[in-house]
């Protein structure tokens, strides 16, 4: 399975912002948002296009517009904080939601919610930034899946070996865009030397 590590100074420098603990809700948010934008670019590299006749100013031409239907589908809740990039760079994508709650003693993701528009034939892109045991992206490609999608690929910031292992072995056709692949999971599954909880940082829910 391609997990491909988008490097970029400005990727480098947001990941940093992410990294540092001082770093408030408020700016990681902000850098949260920046940082998915090449994330996305490198994703949808791949993008059909159709010849689009107009006329400039000037002469008639022929330019090019996307012709994939794109549905985002963030991870609850953390994936949250990737989506605003994805609206903005494209705004008539459709949005399906993904609720898996890490049971934080056994790391199992459990499925709260799943709201998936029909995915046949679309572009599915599954956002989940921090690809830790791997567990709930496995499990949401399983639905994704299930609910019609052959063209798939996810987005996670920052990934850890055993994440990439599993995703590789349960859903190995799907590549990964990432900006970090850091070094291991410690005993209580969080990404190291990670960022902390996404989750958590993104929407003050824990003291900074
Ligand atoms: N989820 C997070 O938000 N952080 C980790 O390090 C692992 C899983």
């Amino acid at each position: 399975m391609p997990f491909t590590l988008v490097e970029h100074p400005l990727v480098a420098h947001l990941l940093t912002q992410l990294r540092d603990r001082t770093t408030v809700p408020r700016d990681f948010r902000l850098a949260a948002k920046r940082l998915t934008y090449p994330l996305v670019l490198e994703a949808t590299r791949g993008l059909p296009l159709r010849d689009q006749p107009l006329d400039t100013p000037l002469e008639p031409t022929t330019g090019r517009s996307i012709s994939a239907e794109i549905v985002a589908i963030p991870v609850l809740r953390a994936g949250l904080g990737l989506l605003e990039a994805v609206t903005d760079l494209y705004p008539d994508v459709s949005v399906g939601y993904a609720g898996l709650a890490r049971d934080e003693t056994t790391a199992v993701p459990q499925r709260y919610y799943l709201k998936l528009p029909p995915l046949d034939g679309r572009f599915a892109l599954v956002l989940e930034p921090m690809l830790a045991t791997g567990g709930s992206l496995s499990a949401t490609l399983t639905q994704v899946k299930l609910a019609g999608a052959r063209d798939i690929a996810a987005i996670c910031v920052v990934a850890a070996p055993q994440g990439l292992a599993l995703i590789e072995r349960d859903h190995g056709d799907v590549p990964i865009y990432g900006a970090a692949l850091d070094r291991e999971l410690d005993a209580n599954f969080y990404i190291r030397p990670g960022l902390g909880d996404m989750g958590d940082r993104l929407f003050g829910t824990v003291p900074a």
